[in-house]
């Protein structure tokens, strides 16, 4: 049985790592700075001056932090599971998750037929 190296993938998870920590940290930034904007601006806070809700685009900025914090963790667990030596084998069925749904989406914890 060929025994694939998930070493190979590291590079390319830490990449991502990188990316999503610049992301949120960026995201973070970005509300707060927004957080501030809405408390001073008491007397129209649903309004900045480019007419845009600013609770619309605090909302929005959340839900993109959000999923930018959950995609961290997912990259986090990926880490891991290599150190484990678990990775890249699905959660479920325990059967080895094709190289080609790996580079698709590299943390995945299950095969495709696992998840649908
Ligand atoms: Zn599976």
């Amino acid at each position: 049985m060929e025994r694939h190296s998930s070493q190979e993938h590291v590079p390319a998870l830490r990449a991502e790592q990188e990316r999503l920590a610049a992301r949120v940290a960026r995201l973070e930034a970005d509300l707060d700075a927004l957080t501030r904007a809405r408390r001073g601006s008491v007397d129209d806070d649903e309004h900045d001056p480019d007419g845009e809700p600013l609770s619309a685009r605090w909302s929005l900025l959340a839900g993109l932090l959000e999923s930018a914090r959950a995609d961290a963790r997912l990259a986090d667990a990926a880490m891991r599971r290599i150190e484990a030596g678990t990775y890249g084998v699905c959660a479920s069925c325990g059967q080895p998750i094709p190289e080609g749904q790996l580079e698709v989406r590299p943390f995945r914890e299950r095969c495709v037929s696992c998840t649908e």
